[in-house]
């Protein structure tokens, strides 16, 4: 790639590039990657391809489902086993490097993801189903999450500090050391930038890593795992295991020779692997999980404002981003004129094959999805009222994917619509007669990762900050109600339901997690 496309940046609310050049940098990955469409993959352990005996995994596009991207193996017990030796002994010299060492191995990982980044957003558009923006975004927030990543680690000066001394003849040191072999598993809707985000900073703070994508995308899993193999990740230190979770994600996650499993993906899921991970000592559990993000609208938004930001966060990735917007409450005072907008920019919204240069709004991810959204848009129109959309589409070539309209629906706040996590393009809009009211609305639901308000009140703002249960907040934000963090700018904490950490991805406390703490005391008795 010519580095005028490497120098492009693009983010989620990019505004001033040109458009027309990206374009055709996109076009001409999309060709190169289409030609490679239908190979086989192999796993990675120690640095070696691996061949599983079992019936590969389909890797199939939702754009069209005839279409097979790439077959990758269906790894078993034994290529874990193997996966989690071949860790334990790399790991040793991976944490004896200095750390300096290991910052300009993942450096040059961050160089190599912005020279490949119109192929690996390609690979998005085709896997997951994104439209070109937002799977460029994805790719440029895994390049810059590895840099603010090594930043963390060259501040903290590699994590060594001076500690006071209680004697004239001590010295006294912390040290933050890795705990070892990570697990990191990681869920679809960010295939490259969640991979790459937790995958980075178990690697630059010492550790090693068996990686395990989503079945759904693993050829964004391939392209990362090539990209640490060209940086220079020595053998064994970053691992490439494929498989359903159902099938090895027990087995991984539970291993005796496993020191922590960072996670991210629904909250079903990782609970599982919390309750399960720890049974001879507490081994840390890094998760993020899911979200049912709420907007709220009060009576003195700017409507236009407000009604833009909720149709991007609600329809930007199908709805299925852990941030996406799903639920939103709107004072009654202006609730008619809100949603009569929010219809009007639903409708212009492009829908289609995300591939193309002038698609918004792409398929799902699987018919699973479908089946979900079809059954929830039965649940509201049996207690509320469907306000837009509520049907598959399979107009043309649509037909061949997996693809549904946005839907807005309107029910009242004791519906369990706004409470549960459904991943698909389906927004529940409720009328509330309050500020106070929508916050404690907000709050019923066990998630808390994302909310915005849309307010011209600063007593409002103050009491949506002050009493809000979420871990990432916005005030009017146009591009998104609730998405669009960036590394360094918004950290990605979830509260509750949503996240175990505390301290999220994206925010200044994440690399020291995957370490622990040996103080150092050395005493010279003269
Ligand atoms: P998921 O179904 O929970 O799957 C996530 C990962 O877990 C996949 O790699 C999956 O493998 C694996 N897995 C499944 N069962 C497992 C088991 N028993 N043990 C270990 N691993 C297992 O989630 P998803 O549908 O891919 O992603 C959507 C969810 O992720 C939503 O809930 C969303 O809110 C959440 N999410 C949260 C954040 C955040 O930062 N808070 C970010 C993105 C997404 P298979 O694909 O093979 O099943």
């Amino acid at each position: 790639m010519s580095t005028e496309a490497e120098n492009m940046k693009v983010t989620y609310t990019s505004t001033n590039v040109d458009m027309s050049r990206f374009h055709a940098w996109f076009d001409e990955a999309l060709r190169t990657l289409r030609a490679q469409q239908g190979a086989t993959y192999p796993a990675y352990i120690d640095g070696v391809e691996v061949r599983s005996e079992q019936a590969p995994i389909e890797d199939r596009s939702p754009i069209d489902a005839e279409v097979v991207l790439g077959h990758f193996q269906a790894c078993t017990k034994a290529h874990v086993d193997q996966a989690v030796a071949a860790a334990r002994r790399a790991q040793k010299s991976w944490r004896k490097l200095a750390w300096q060492e290991r910052v300009a191995i993942m450096r040059r990982a961050a160089g190599l993801i912005r020279k490949q980044k119109f192929e690996i957003a390609g690979v998005m558009c085709l896997e997951v189903g994104k439209n070109r923006l937002e799977a460029m975004g994805d790719a440029e927030e895994s390049a810059d999450l590895i840099d603010y990543y090594c930043d963390q680690v060259e501040q903290a000066d590699g994590f060594v500090r001076s500690m006071k001394k209680m004697t004239t003849i001590e010295t006294n040191t912390d040290v933050l050391r890795p705990f070892g072999v990570f697990v990191c598993i990681s869920p679809f809707n960010f295939p490259m930038a969640l991979s790459t985000g937790m995958s980075s900073a178990a690697l630059v703070a010492g550790n090693a890593v068996i990686f395990k994508p989503a079945s759904t995308t693993p050829w964004t899993g391939y392209r990362l795992y090539k990209i640490y193999e060209e940086a220079g990740v020595p053998a064994g230190v970053f691992n490439f295991i494929t498989g359903r979770g159902c099938d090895v994600g027990d087995t991984l996650t539970f291993h005796e020779g496993v020191d922590g499993v960072v996670f991210t993906g629904s909250k079903d899921v990782g609970m599982r692997i919390f309750h399960g991970l720890s049974e001879r000592w507490a081994k840390p559990c890094l998760m993020e999980l899911g979200g049912k993000n709420p907007a709220i609208v009060t009576a003195s938004a700017d409507l236009d404002k407000a009604s833009d930001g909720v149709m991007k966060s609600a329809w930007g990735l199908q709805n299925q981003k852990c941030s996406a917007c799903s639920r939103v409450y709107v004072h009654k005072a202006v609730a008619a004129d809100f949603i009569e907008r929010l219809i009007a920019k639903t409708k212009a919204i492009s829908i289609g094959d995300p591939c193309d240069a002038d698609v918004y709004f792409g398929p799902v991810i699987n018919e699973a999805a479908v089946k979900t959204y079809l059954r929830v848009v039965d649940q509201a129109k049996a207690e509320g009222e469907i306000l837009y959309g509520g049907h598959r589409l399979t107009e043309g070539a649509l037909a061949k994917g997996h693809y549904v309209a946005p839907a807005i629906v309107r029910v009242s706040k004791e519906s369990t619509l706004l409470r549960e996590e459904f991943f698909v393009p389906f927004l529940a809009v409720c009328e509330v007669d309050s500020l106070e009211e929508a916050i404690e609305e907000s709050n019923k639901a066990e998630y808390g990762l994302t909310a915005g308000l849309y307010s011209g009140d600063e007593a409002e703002i103050e009491l949506f900050f002050d009493e809000i249960e979420s871990g990432v907040t916005y005030i009017n934000k146009r591009s998104g109600a609730t998405t669009g963090a960036w590394p360094g700018a918004q950290p990605f904490c979830g509260w509750k339901g949503s996240g175990g950490s505390g301290k999220g991805g994206c925010g200044p406390y994440y690399v020291a997690q995957f370490m622990r703490e040996q103080s150092r005391s050395v005493v010279v008795e003269k």
